[in-house]
């Protein structure tokens, strides 16, 4: 597992062939394709730069998926990622990092929402020393109450609980260095934290205006229940940040406290008995003495044990969270 897991770090930083490697999730998008891919080509060809638009189709049944095969038959610059099912978006963009062989990854969405020609304008802020380039929709066209309401809230609480300024965290269309996503790993909801993860990582993060359509094509894959998801994967970023790399900091030290204070409260009661002779056994401060000195073995012990579980975890991190049915183009790898 974890040779894997540096093959894949190494290959990242050595591997990469290409200037810059588009990815693209893509759940019954088939109206929106054919334009999108068209003009995503269109923005990076005027670049000048060497691309590949990574399409990962997460088991559509509108015949996205078809089309993809299609066309990357057809064109060079194109690579259809089909996953077995619909494993939302987040695992789908985890698909296509695996996939990219650009040195640069550029994300959006599927549905022209986010306009490629942007692309090269946050190209070019990442070339000017950034990590991670992320889109601000400053006019963004989406429904007021069940989208913009519960974003405004959601990026107010992701920013006080990240530490991480963004004014929009939900916007897809972001640019990475690869070196960044290539040791991330995804669950849930995840992809919207990636500035967060990353800066918890150190990475240097920057924000620019994108533009935003409303939806052409298809409609909207997400209701309100999103956002309950989006609370409970904060929860787990506010969580993995305190306690991820060393539990035993957080519960060891209070354990330690809570030992040293039952210790102490101990030899006081010690004291009373054995030195001044007074009986201490109906005071409610033994009952508090003892519940310390349980309360902080048990809390050490729980640090430790938290100290193994997270390197399994850390350990056990070079398991994809997707199945690939079938990868078609350009030098499949
Ligand atoms: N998407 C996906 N899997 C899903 C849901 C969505 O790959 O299960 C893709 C979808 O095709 C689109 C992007 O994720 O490219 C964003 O979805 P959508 O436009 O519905 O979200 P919204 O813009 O409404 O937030
Ligand atoms: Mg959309």
């Amino acid at each position: 597992m974890l040779s894997e897991q540096i093959a894949r770090q190494h290959q990242a930083s050595v591997g990469k062939i290409l200037d810059v490697s588009v990815v693209v999730p893509v759940y019954n998008e088939v109206e929106s394709l054919p334009h999108l891919i068209e003009a995503i080509a269109n923005a990076l060809s005027a670049t000048g730069l060497s691309y590949e638009i990574i399409c990962v189709d997460d088991g559509s049944k509108d015949g996205s998926d078809q089309l993809l095969k299609q066309q990357a038959q057809i064109r060079t610059d194109l690579k259809a990622v089909l996953l077995r099912r619909n494993y939302g978006q987040t695992a789908a963009m985890a698909a296509g990092f695996n996939y990219g062989r650009g040195k640069a990854i550029v994300t959006l969405d599927g549905d022209l929402q986010n306009d490629p020609a942007d692309i090269p304008l946050l190209l070019a802020k990442l070339e000017e020393g950034y990590d991670l380039v992320s889109g601000w929709r400053q006019k963004r066209q989406d429904a007021a109450l069940t989208r913009l309401l519960p974003s405004k809230i959601a990026n107010w609480l992701i920013g006080r609980i990240t530490s991480v300024k963004l004014h929009d965290y939900g916007c897809s269309l972001k640019a990475y260095r690869s070196e960044l996503v290539a040791d991330m790993n995804l669950y849930g909801e995840l992809h919207r934290f990636l500035p967060a993860l990353a800066f918890i990582e150190g990475a240097r993060i920057a924000e620019l205006p994108v533009r935003h359509h409303a939806r052409r094509y298809g409609q909207s894959k997400y209701g309100l229940w999103r956002t309950f998801r989006v609370l409970m994967d904060l929860f787990t970023i506010s969580f993995m940040k305190t306690f991820l790399t060393r539990p035993m900091h957080v519960f060891g030290l209070f354990g330690l406290l809570s030992m040293i204070s039952g210790t102490l409260l101990g030899l006081y009661l010690t004291f009373l008995k054995l030195g001044l002779g007074q009986s201490i056994g109906n005071r409610p401060l033994l009952i508090l003495a003892v519940l310390l000195l349980v309360t902080g073995v048990q809390l050490f012990s729980f640090g430790l044990l938290a100290e193994l579980l997270m390197r399994t975890y850390h350990e056990s991190q070079g398991r994809p969270i997707y199945r690939v049915r079938e990868v078609i183009g350009q030098n499949v790898n």
